[in-house]
């Protein structure tokens, strides 16, 4: 018989190459503030409980894999027919599907940096290559250096805006500029999972799709609508685009609880935009607050702010946030984010960086 070892399976090199999609902490106790991962902080609405509890009744029974009615509402919510929209698990389930969709192995895809982790992380696992384009220096996206970056091999351009970490929005203007020097045959995703909380100019990225038919809007149920523990988020694109994003997601991807809340959030609205309105609130105030504290915090239109530090000072925030049991999000090399919750969270959050500031001066 044969001497040699036995051997183990062969794994993917772009799989093990790959470092882990690291989620931010969870709080294990009701005494630590999870301002670490952008959620809302509200409780669910008693009606989406309610649609949750009916459904669960029938768990035993596949979810409408087609999500017909879901599709259909996030149609009429959108201004858009149900051929053009393709949900899936999360955002980040639907932006896979858009990868899978569009891009064969070597293929490029360009996004901003530093934006969502899952870009760079999405598209190393189907094969097809980053390139990351580096932030301007007030932390919006360079536009005119992502159309510089597009070659021959490029297949997909991920634009984030209100941008995730930093906050900021991406102009209208200059979108349009960007949209004019794309080629029509390379996709553009216009990530809005922070949509709903931007209170200044609002960009008009379905008015951008019908304009350019290479445009995908990307939104979620997991921020505003404070779904994120079911996992459902929607594409929306041309037909034959939305078509495919629909064969390329994990059949039943998204579960008949997660389709039936997601319903009640939308029937929901009108409430959740006075929850939504309170977060911007708050955050508008909690930037003014660390600005006359003297910290440099560029404009939200999302549920968070951002710190920029050096690798020193990130270390420093991190350790006085831990030791005030406030979970946040540290980035190497670039700085911390805090996600905005109800005041007496944020007013921790102040206290904390005052702390610092003071101790500093
Ligand atoms: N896009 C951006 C910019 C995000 O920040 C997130 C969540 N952190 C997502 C997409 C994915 O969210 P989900 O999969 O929960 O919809």
């Amino acid at each position: 018989h044969m001497s040699t070892a036995p051997s183990t399976p062969r794994l993917r090199s772009a799989v093990t190459s790959l470092a882990p999609y690291v989620a931010g902490r969870r709080a294990t106790s009701a005494g630590i503030a999870p301002l670490a991962s952008n959620e809302s902080h509200f409780p669910p609405l008693p009606s989406v409980l309610a649609q949750v509890a009916a459904s669960a009744g029938r768990i035993n029974r596949y979810p409408d894999s087609a999500a017909v009615e879901l599709r259909e509402r996030i149609a009429a919510h959108v201004g858009v027919t149900a051929d053009e929209v393709a949900v899936g698990p999360g955002s980040v389930g639907v932006l896979q599907q858009i990868i899978e969709s569009v891009c064969d192995a070597g293929d490029e895809v360009v996004f901003a940096w530093r934006s969502f982790e899952a870009y760079p992380l999405l598209v190393t696992l189907a094969g097809a290559t980053p390139v990351p384009v580096p932030l301007t220096a007030d932390e919006g996206h360079d536009l005119p250096a992502m159309v510089a970056a597009i070659t021959d091999r490029t297949r997909l351009v991920l634009l984030c805006t209100p941008n995730n970490p930093t906050g900021v929005t991406i102009a209208g203007a200059d979108l349009d500029r960007f949209l004019a020097a794309v080629p029509s045959d390379v996709l553009v995703v216009i990530d809005e999972a922070y949509l709903e909380y931007a209170t200044g100019e609002r960009l008009d990225a379905i008015a951008r799709y019908r304009t350019h038919p290479n445009v995908c809007v990307l939104r979620t149920f997991s921020k505003a609508y404070g779904l994120a523990g079911l996992r459902v988020g929607y594409g929306i694109a041309t037909p034959a685009v939305a078509a495919a994003l629909r064969r390329t997601g994990v059949p039943f991807g998204v579960s008949s609880i997660a389709q039936a809340a997601a319903i009640a959030s939308l029937d929901a609205a009108d409430e959740l935009a006075g929850r939504v309105a309170a977060v911007a609130a708050e955050r508008d105030r909690v930037t003014l607050a660390l600005r006359a504290l003297g910290y440099a915090v560029p404009r939200s239109q999302a549920n968070f702010v951002w710190l920029r530090t050096t690798d020193a000072g990130r270390e420093q925030l991190l350790s006085a946030f831990d030791a005030a049991d406030i979970l946040v999000r540290g980035y190497a090399g670039d700085g911390v984010r805090v996600t905005i919750a109800d005041a007496a969270s944020n007013d921790r959050v102040i206290r904390v960086l005052a702390g610092l500031a003071q101790a500093a001066a």
